[in-house]
């Protein structure tokens, strides 16, 4: 728990709440440390579609070589919010816009999703492009059968398949694709792996792509591996393994030593670094089950609801209480969290345990600095936006 994003939280006046609040120190130690972990030979890309706040681009930029952005969008915001930063581009349904876009500000990596691409890259690549080709393979034996976000080893419209890859290579080969580049292979796979899954399915990537440079007779540069370390939301405490990750990276690439490996997570870098807090505007008792309704909800953190968790949260104990008649309070162990809008779906915490909840007291729910506030249906019934608070404690 961040003491000073609790702080902040407690000195907010109630008409600033909901907030986001994040803690930018926090978010700096924990990248130095994710950094810290991995080998050298490994490159650390920022998934920018996790968080894209300019804030948080920023403090992240002394421990990550680059970001990966996936649209137009993200390409022109994030090369705003962290100039001459190193972009990798990816995404399927690349418009003719955002390839032009893309060729002209000379990304440092190109994920070409499809063979159609390809030919729609080379004809619009005015300068050298370096690409990596984005395959779907069928690797990690069985690993991805069982995670929430699968995007490959499966039938997905993300990557190329990996029948599709030898005309790729033919392409590649001819004067007309002469300003493409082939660096190697990308493959994000899934989200939700512990760092043995990870490592079972890089072993998998890495592996094919030798296998396919070796049969082609070329020479295996690089291989981007993807993001999707996993993030516990029922203990915050369950931090992914970096240091076996890291170590078990070395391993593989002592066993090819030209070789440059590249990972991209998203969720494990920022999810712990931000807040949502808010207040309790009622507590109700229906059909014997206690309810607090939160000012807020879903559509400033979707998450719960999506994922299907109970977000974690921390009580801020409120002792003022302006009404002269009696305050409503729990009377259970347990409370469901709901929100402001007007479906049974607006729940941010289902049958969460604590010890009393009464209305003015304040919540913050933890892990709210990824896939939180972005992927949020924000105008649905038209309720305010929260406030946003970038703190940055005194340097370490
Ligand atoms: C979403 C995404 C990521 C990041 O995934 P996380 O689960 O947030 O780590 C990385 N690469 C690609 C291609 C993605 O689509």
């Amino acid at each position: 728990m961040s003491e000073l994003a609790l702080r902040h939280i407690d000195t907010l006046a109630p008409d600033e709440l909901p907030a986001y609040v994040y803690d930018l120190s926090e978010l700096r130690k924990h990248a130095a440390a994710v950094r810290a972990a991995l080998p050298q030979r490994v490159e650390l890309y920022y998934a920018a579609k996790a968080n894209p706040e300019a804030p948080v681009l920023a403090a992240l930029r002394d421990a990550v070589d680059g970001y990966e952005v996936s649209s137009g969008g993200e390409l022109a915001h994030v090369r705003a919010a962290v100039p001459g930063a190193p972009l990798a581009f990816g995404g399927p349904g690349k418009t003719s816009a955002e390839i032009a876009a893309a060729v002209a500000a000379g990304v440092h990596r190109w994920h070409v999703e499809s063979v159609h691409e390809l030919r729609r890259l080379a004809a619009a690549a005015t300068r050298p492009v370096d690409v990596l080709l984005r395959v779907n393979l069928p690797v990690g034996d069985g690993t991805l059968d069982s995670v929430a976000l699968a995007m490959g080893g499966r039938p997905t419209p993300f990557g190329l398949d990996p029948a599709e890859v030898p005309e790729c290579l033919r392409l590649l080969g001819t004067p007309e694709f002469a300003r493409l580049r082939l660096r190697g292979i990308h493959a994000h796979l899934a989200s939700g792996l512990a760092a043995s899954e990870q490592l079972a399915v890089a072993t998998g990537i890495v592996e094919w792509s030798a296998a396919l440079a070796e049969s082609h007779g070329l020479a295996l540069e690089e291989v981007n591996v993807g993001g999707g370390m996993a993030v516990d939301y029922e203990d915050p405490s369950a931090r992914f393994d970096w240091t076996a990750f890291g170590e078990g990276l070395a391993e593989l690439l002592d066993a090819h030593p030209g070789l440059t490996l590249r990972i991209e997570p998203g969720r494990a870098l920022t999810a712990y670094c931000g807040w949502y807090a808010t207040e309790v505007l009622d507590v109700k008792r229906s059909h014997g089950e206690d309810f607090a309704v939160v000012r807020g909800g879903t559509h400033h953190l979707r998450t719960p609801a999506t994922r299907g968790h109970s977000q974690p949260f921390t009580v801020r104990p409120v002792d003022a209480w302006p009404h002269p008649w009696p305050r409503p309070a729990t009377t259970e162990p347990t409370v469901t969290v709901s929100g402001q809008l007007c479906t049974p779906k607006d729940v941010l915490a289902h049958r969460s345990p604590v010890d009393t909840l009464r209305g003015g007291d304040r919540l913050a729910f933890a892990m709210a600095g990824a896939y939180a506030w972005n992927i949020s249906h924000h105008d649905f019934l038209m309720h305010p936006r929260p406030t946003f608070h970038h703190l940055d404690g005194p340097a370490s």
